[in-house]
C-alpha cells in the first residue's frame, strides 16, 4: 500500500479490527502466498485461481477474511458520511433495497438505515470468522460441512457494502483519492467470487445495471464484470426505492 493510501486508510478509521492469521499455520502461509501473487504481477484473474494441491476451503477461508478486512477498511473511510440522514435505508440506488435478517433481533427481513445495517453486517461477519467451529485455526481441525454455504452468505453480504459505497458514496472515495484502491479491491473480489462460484449472478446485478442507466454507450453485454464497473461520477439519480427489493 502506498504512503498516500496509508494516510487515507488511517488505522483509526478502521471500522472493525482486523482478523489476523496466526504465523506458522498453513493458512498464514496460504495468505502470504495469495498476497505475494497479488503484489507481483497483479493479474487478478489468475491470482484468484485455486493453486494446485491446495484445499478449496482453505483458499476460500483466507480470501473471506482478507476481503472482510479490506472492505471493512473501505467502509471505515466513508462511514462518517453514511448516516441515518444521508442513507435512511440500506440501498444500492433506487432499484435495490437490502433488508436485514438474523437469528437474533431481526427475525423478519427489516428495512434499516444503512449505517445500522452495516454495523449488523460487520458484527455478524466478525462473529462468523472468529468462530472456531466455522473458521478453525488449529491444524487438523476440519471445516464444518456447511462452510461454503456460510462463506457464500458472508461474501454476498460483503458485496452489498460495495454496492452501497459505489452507488451512494463514491464521491467521497474520489475525494479521498482511494478510487483506484477500491476498484482494485472490487475487481479482485469479483474475480474471486465468480472463479469460485460463490455469489449468485442475481446478487451481482446492482453493479452491472448502473452503467446501463448512466451512459447508454456502456456495454450491454450480460456478462458482469469489472469491465463494466460503475462510474458514479457520471451522476446517478437517487430516486425513491421500489417496493420490495432484496432481502436478507
Ligand atoms: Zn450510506
Amino acid at each position: 500500500m502506498s504512503i498516500a493510501l496509508k494516510q487515507v486508510f488511517n488505522k483509526d478509521k478502521t471500522f472493525r479490527p482486523k482478523r489476523k492469521f496466526e504465523p506458522g499455520t498453513q493458512r498464514f502461509e496460504l495468505h502470504k502466498r495469495a498476497q505475494a501473487s497479488l503484489n507481483s504481477g497483479v493479474d487478478l484473474k489468475a491470482a484468484v485461481q485455486l493453486p494446485s494441491g491446495e484445499d478449496q476451503n482453505d483458499w476460500v477461508a483466507v480470501h473471506v477474511v482478507d476481503f472482510f478486512n479490506r472492505i471493512n477498511l473501505i467502509y471505515g473511510t466513508i462511514c462518517e458520511f453514511c448516516t441515518e440522514q444521508t442513507c435512511p435505508v440500506m440501498s444500492g440506488g433506487p432499484k435495490y433495497e437490502y433488508r436485514w435478517q438474523d437469528d437474533l433481533k431481526y427475525k423478519k427481513p427489516t428495512a434499516l438505515p444503512a449505517p445500522q445495517y452495516m454495523n449488523l453486517l460487520m458484527d455478524w461477519i466478525e462473529v462468523q470468522i472468529n468462530n472456531e467451529d466455522i473458521f478453525p485455526t488449529c491444524v487438523g481441525v476440519p471445516f464444518p460441512k456447511n462452510f461454503l454455504q456460510i462463506c457464500k452468505k458472508i461474501l454476498c453480504r460483503l458485496f452489498r457494502v460495495f454496492v452501497h459505497v459505489y452507488i451512494h458514496h463514491f464521491d467521497r472515495v474520489i475525494v479521498m483519492g482511494a478510487e483506484a484502491h477500491v476498484n482494485t479491491c472490487y475487481k479482485h473480489f469479483y474475480y474471486f467470487v465468480t472463479e469460485m462460484n460463490l455469489i449468485d449472478r442475481k446478487e451481482l446485478e446492482p453493479l452491472v445495471s448502473v452503467p446501463r442507466h448512466c451512459h447508454e454507450a456502456a456495454p450491454r453485454s450480460s456478462a458482469i464484470g469489472p469491465s463494466t464497473l460503475p462510474d458514479p461520477r457520471k451522476g446517478l439519480t437517487r430516486g425513491g426505492l421500489l417496493a420490495g427489493g432484496l432481502q436478507h
